[in-house]
């Protein structure tokens, strides 16, 4: 599992650091050497930053449990995200891996609480007794916080479970959670507004931009959630275009030109292996900002995007969730594989854009739990 730890990150910690050592420790405790302070307040930031992650990995682990792969966990300006490719198949599932993170915090807010408790009752006092009490608190304060029923919070997501159980109608509930969620977002920005026009600026700052961040993020997932229901029961292999036409890597732009681009209707071509694995893609755009000078000795594979920036998707994944990955290098293509990673088809915006407008036109007329009822395209 790869962890990013973003800038913003350490200048949290940074930030963090700086407050704990010159601000709250001076405070609770006066009388120190300003080292001292330094290193408590090191420990403090450093366990602070762990106590995130352990949150995190604990989302990405129930996850994994739950057949959903994990990107990666990223570190960032406000928390950790465990970027989870794909959603939960049931309630059951999006709830366990929703509510463990909150509970991790509070098992881990308890667990310094009562060190905290220990060492004082040991005899021991001083600035171990701040840290660890510091680090119990933000750790309830972190679980309570995201216990929150509001999206993107984990309490969103339990909510989200929770309204999927009784409703069972995953779109629906995930676009009240996102509602929810934007509407706790713009209480947060209006109280940090009251707070700056109260005169603690630094503080009313921070709420207006975590606020406005779920927003954001609330207001995307009931993007989500509202293209999820017109698309429901639409995979995949229902729009891909099947066996699509592959190029050779070794082969050089000028004769790809000739042989492939003129020849075919499509403007996206991925490169395989012998084996049919993907190992890059050309897009008319990357030919196109090939010299032309260049283009008699540039191989394909110098000039196509890396497998890394394609993005990929199997058959049977949702065309919704597949939505969010169009873009970058691939200029919105998705490449489909099978479980052997082979490529079996290719998604182009075109095939998304023509998916949307006919369920535009039929699902008025659908009932709601249409699922399945796409017509299947021949061959596919
Ligand atoms: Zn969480």
């Amino acid at each position: 599992m790869r962890v990013q730890v973003d800038v913003s990150a350490i200048l949290i910690v940074a930030i963090l650091i700086l407050s704990l050592a010159s601000g709250r420790l001076p405070a609770v405790l006066p009388g120190r050497s300003t080292v001292a302070y330094l290193a408590a307040a090191m420990a403090a930031a450093i366990l602070f930053l762990a106590s995130v992650l352990a949150h995190e990995v604990t989302h990405a682990v129930l996850a994994r449990r739950n057949g959903i792969q994990v990107e990666s966990i990223r570190l960032w300006l406000l928390g950790g995200v465990a970027q989870l490719k794909g959603n939960p198949r049931s309630p059951g599932a999006d709830l366990r891996i929703a509510a463990v993170g909150p509970l991790t915090s509070l098992l881990l807010g308890l667990i310094y609480g009562a060190l905290a408790v220990g060492l004082s009752l040991a005899g021991g006092g001083g600035l171990p007794v701040a840290v660890l009490g510091y680090l119990a608190g933000v750790n309830v304060v972190l679980a309570i916080f995201n216990l929150i029923p509001a999206a993107p919070l984990d309490g969103g997501r339990v909510l989200r479970a929770v309204l999927w159980m009784i409703w069972r109608d995953q779109q629906r509930a995930a676009f009240a959670a996102g509602r929810a969620g934007r509407i706790f977002g713009y209480v947060l920005v209006g109280l940090g507004f009251f707070q700056v026009a109260y005169g603690s600026g630094f503080s009313g700052l921070w709420l207006v931009l975590i606020g406005l961040f779920v927003v954001n993020a609330a207001a995307a997932e009931e993007q989500h959630a509202r293209l999820g229901s017109l698309l429901r029961g639409i995979v995949v292999g229902h729009v891909m275009t099947p066996n699509p036409v592959v190029a050779d890597p070794e082969q050089t732009v000028d004769e790809f030109i000739r042989r492939i681009a003129f020849a075919h209707p499509f403007s996206g071509y991925p490169l395989t292996d012998p084996t049919g694995r993907l190992i890059g893609l050309v897009t008319t755009n990357r030919v196109r900002a090939v010299p032309v000078d260049r283009r008699a000795t540039a191989k394909l594979r110098e000039i196509a995007c890396r497998p890394d920036e394609v993005p990929t998707a199997r058959p049977d994944e949702p065309l919704a969730d597949l939505l969010p990955r169009m873009a970058g290098c691939a200029d919105g293509r998705t490449i489909v594989t099978d479980e052997n990673d082979a490529v079996v088809g290719i998604v182009s915006p075109s095939d998304v854009s023509r998916t949307m407008q006919l369920a535009s036109l039929t699902r008025p007329h659908t009932p709601a739990r249409g699922a399945g009822r796409w017509p299947a395209r021949p061959g596919t």
